[in-house]
């Protein structure tokens, strides 16, 4: 059974760009409820233990780099099969082959600087939200 909850983050690019505001409504308006939410800055350490399965990727120092250059938003979101829905929401990680309408359409800069996080299966919604959020952060 497909699960109820995903992970996202604003990235730098997004925030920068004083972005927060509509893609938060995006997302409310696409049914998610917030279950949690932060506004913080990631240590280039902290980028890479999240982006962890893409170490040996050539883009894992630039990605690292650019998810620590700023503060982002981190949120778990709610909602029925919350995974594939929200990746249908932001759109493909390259904006230029994102659908229009989509997260990523609207607000990304490029393939790096990609406005949105989404988790990409259940297992790893848990993973990432449990590395951001205590139990006493959601509600
Ligand atoms: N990324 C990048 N260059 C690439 C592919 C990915 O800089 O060629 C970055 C981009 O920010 C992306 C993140 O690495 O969102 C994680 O990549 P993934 O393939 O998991 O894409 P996503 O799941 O975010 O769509
Ligand atoms: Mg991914």
């Amino acid at each position: 059974m497909a699960g109820n909850k995903t992970f996202t983050m604003i990235k730098p690019d997004a925030v920068e760009a004083n972005n927060i505001g509509p893609i938060l409504a995006m997302i409310n308006k696409a049914g998610f409820k917030i279950l949690a939410m932060k506004y913080m800055r990631l240590t280039k350490e902290q980028a890479g233990m999240f982006y962890e399965v893409h170490k040996e990727r050539p883009f894992y120092g630039e990605l690292t780099e650019y998810m620590s250059s700023g503060p982002i938003v981190a949120a778990i979101l709610t909602k029925d099969n919350a995974v594939t829905d929200y990746r249908k929401l932001i759109g493909a990680t390259d904006p230029t082959k994102a659908e229009d309408g989509t997260i990523r359409k609207l607000f990304a800069k490029s393939i790096a600087a990609n406005a949105v996080h989404g988790s990409d299966s259940d297992e790893n919604a848990d993973i990432e939200s449990n590395f951001f959020f205590s139990s006493l952060e959601r509600f």
